[in-house]
């Protein structure tokens, strides 16, 4: 579904991304792990296109992503993004974050995309809290509704940058449990984090990077156990 192929990313001199090749597959849930500054945020931009990418292709659901215009606009709705730092609209209660993307990029009626909104806000846990502002829910409860938010706009794959690192440690569950649940009902998922449980548990495989490169992926338990390259076994050691 996600095809990466050849992708660099260049910062001035600075190589972000070294000719990095990745498929996701349908229903497939993917861990990207690796040491701060590895390119785990700058992959998920690209493939987002929230970032130019500087050589290599990245196709979505077979479609080449283009530049720039409306066909990006709307292959980049196909990928919904979850960043760490929940980026809700301030100003719009919990229903009105999530009815504003349906309503402004997919033409929904206000009736149509509040019924929506209204059965993600119960999927995520939240069906009470439909008219809270952001500022009156707690880290884990923003996050539940930026989940719900991406969910709006039918996705055919969602990407998460650490999307429990800015949360206390006790709602970090609650987010967790909902990803759980969206990688049970066949949802395409490409999850940086460093939650190493949720790597190993849930997600179907671990793509481990560093310095720009991903250097080494499998199945989590064998990578868990057993990783094959010593980059790998150093950032383990380091972490747990
Ligand atoms: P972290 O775990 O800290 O989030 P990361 O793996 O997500 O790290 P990236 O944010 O992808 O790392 O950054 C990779 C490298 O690219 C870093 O060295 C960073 O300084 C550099 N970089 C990222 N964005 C830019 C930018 N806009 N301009 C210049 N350099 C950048
Ligand atoms: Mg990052």
């Amino acid at each position: 579904l996600i095809s990466v192929r050849g992708v660099s990313k260049h910062f001035g001199d600075f190589v972000a991304l070294n000719d990095v090749d990745l498929d996701v597959r349908r229903g497939e849930v993917v861990a990207v792990i690796g040491a701060s500054g590895s390119g785990k945020s700058t992959l998920c931009r690209c493939i987002n296109r929230l970032e130019t990418i500087t050589s290599g292709e990245i196709r979505i659901d077979d479609e080449l992503l283009p530049e720039e215009g409306r066909e990006l606009t709307r292959l980049r709705s196909d990928v919904g993004m979850v960043f760490q730092s929940f980026n809700l609209f301030p100003h719009l209660r919990a229903i009105d974050n999530i009815t504003l993307g349906p309503r402004k990029v997919r033409g929904a009626s206000k009736a149509e995309a509040e019924q929506r909104a209204r059965e993600l806000l119960e999927r995520v846990g939240l069906a009470d809290k439909a008219h809270s502002l952001p500022a009156e829910l707690s880290g884990g409860q923003q996050q539940r509704v930026a989940i719900a938010r991406a969910l709006a706009m039918d996705p055919k794959a969602l990407l998460f940058d650490e999307p429990t690192s800015a949360l206390d440690p006790e709602v970090i569950n609650e987010v967790l449990d909902v990803m759980g649940s969206l990688a049970e009902r066949g949802m395409t998922m490409l999850v940086v984090t460093h939650e190493m449980g949720f790597a190993r548990h849930v997600c179907d495989r671990v793509v481990f990077m560093d310095r720009g490169e991903i250097v080494e992926e499998g199945e989590p338990e064998q990578f868990f156990t057993a990783p094959r390259t010593q980059r790998a076994r150093d950032f383990l050691s380091t972490i747990l």
